[in-house]
């Protein structure tokens, strides 16, 4: 673990009462939850977790239904998100980040998508899918300019590889790029992207050479707004609704030459790169989107009578908060193991895809099983238990649908083998 004296000076206050209420109104019982998870990490781990939990509880968990129904933007919660150094966790501190490790990035973002699975994404992509490649491949001026502006919440990043004719198949690009007086020249459209509306720049992906197929795709960063550059529609999506997912139409953009971000044709590396690194943080937002769900479930069976008692005495209902319960532990273990080995640089790309698939799996899996113990009341927008549900559905899509995953844990068993 770095030392993450800047995190952790905004930590300690907060910790230790800045926001008072919210500790009173939790009681102790609420940090009680999870005690035997917690015992496991380091104190600074803990710590982290204790306030990325005390600010989802606060801030997010209140307003994430508003924010959810009016497909509103969690503009002010970012920016909050931002100063307590949460939205570039493993970035340097000589670059504005907090210098803290990938299993930090994955404590954090389970607690704030445990409160809101929209802020955890928006959090997500900026940390892996914007900054990470930066970090790994940008220069040092590009790291000064699209890096440390982007550490604090008030600006974000978003990534764009997806294509209409293009999502699994990432090396199909059709987007272009052609130098023509020392200026790249883009061309092509950019969908699905998360962040799309507020980001300020985007880690582009288009082919230099087509000829090459996927070893002609290179990396990109473009500013926005930008000359050349357009915004299609919001999308309206089943589930995290909060966060912005847009078109991006590049039409003649041209960007400056150095704006290339690593060597020419490593686009597709870099993409793919990156990717093992992002399915860690969608893996912890669809864990916190699974924690929520039996949350929830555990409250509501606790409370509600038929036949005399409390449903939680029904075996059945036992039964599912116990399957749910080994999912979402077995699904966090698999998590914190790829996140372990990212941070002591060993191969984690299989690691990484089976805690995607486990933990969007473990997702659905509780969300479901949490309506299912609510009845009624878990169909209805009054509890959060249906939107924990639609929540809880692209985390099997987004960064590699499930089938993907598969792939590529099968692709690096063939690897191991030999094969
Ligand atoms: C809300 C949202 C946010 C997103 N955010 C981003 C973003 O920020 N940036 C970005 O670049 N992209 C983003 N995406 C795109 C996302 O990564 C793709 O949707 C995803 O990779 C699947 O691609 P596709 O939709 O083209 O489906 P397709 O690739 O067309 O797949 C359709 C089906 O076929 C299956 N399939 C495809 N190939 C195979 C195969 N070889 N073997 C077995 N089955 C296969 C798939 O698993 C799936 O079930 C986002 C998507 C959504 C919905």
């Amino acid at each position: 673990m770095q030392k993450c004296s800047r995190a952790c000076s905004l930590w300690r206050p907060l910790t230790s009462g800045l926001f008072p209420q919210v500790s009173k109104r939790l009681g102790n019982d609420f940090h009680k939850r999870n005690i035997a998870s917690l015992s496991a990490l380091s104190e600074t781990h803990q710590m982290l977790q204790k306030t990325c939990r005390d600010f989802a509880e606060g801030e997010l968990k209140p307003h994430a239904a508003r924010f959810d129904k009016e497909h509103l933007y969690p503009g002010e919660q970012i920016k909050k998100m931002g100063e307590l150094g949460l939205m570039a966790i493993a970035t340097p501190e000589d670059l504005g980040g907090s210098g803290l490790d990938y299993l930090a990035y994955s404590i954090a973002l389970e607690e704030i998508s445990r409160g809101c699975a929209s802020a955890g994404v928006i959090m997500s992509v900026n940390n892996s899918l914007y900054l990470g490649p930066i970090l790994g491949w940008g220069t040092d001026s590009q790291k000064q300019e699209y890096v440390a502006p982007f550490t604090n919440g008030s600006k974000i990043g978003c990534f764009a590889l997806s294509e209409p004719g293009n999502g699994s198949d990432a090396g199909a690009a059709s987007t272009t790029a052609k130098l023509e007086n020392d200026k790249w020249k883009v061309n092509g459209t950019k969908c699905w992207i998360t962040n799309g509306f507020e980001s300020e720049a985007s880690v582009v992906f288009a082919t230099t050479d087509k000829s090459l197929k996927h070893k002609g795709i290179s990396a990109f960063i473009i500013p926005k707004p930008y000359k050349g550059l357009e915004l299609g529609k919001k999308e309206d999506k089943l589930g995290i609704r909060a966060s912005s997912t847009c078109s991006l139409i590049y039409e003649d953009c041209y960007i400056p030459k150095e704006n290339i971000l690593g060597a020419p044709g490593s686009g597709f590396k870099i993409a793919m790169m990156t990717l093992d690194a992002g399915r860690i943080g969608i893996a912890s937002q669809a864990l916190g989107i699974a924690q929520a769900s039996l949350d929830v479930a555990i409250e509501y069976a606790s409370k509600r009578i038929a036949f005399g008692k409390p449903i939680m005495k029904l075996q059945m209902i036992q039964q599912k908060l116990a399957d749910m319960s080994l999912q979402l532990e077995s699904a966090r273990l698999l998590t914190w193991r790829a996140a372990w080995l990212k941070d002591n640089k060993k191969p984690y790309t299989k690691e990484a895809a089976m805690a995607k698939l486990a933990a969007s799996e473990a997702a659905t899996f509780a969300s479901h099983q949490c309506i299912q113990v609510l009845g009624g009341m878990g169909y209805v927008s009054d509890m959060p238990a249906e939107r924990h549900y639609r929540d809880a559905r692209i985390t099997e899509i987004y960064e590699g649908t499930s089938e993907i995953q598969k792939l590529v844990i099968a692709g690096q068993l063939i690897k191991e083998y030999g094969l």
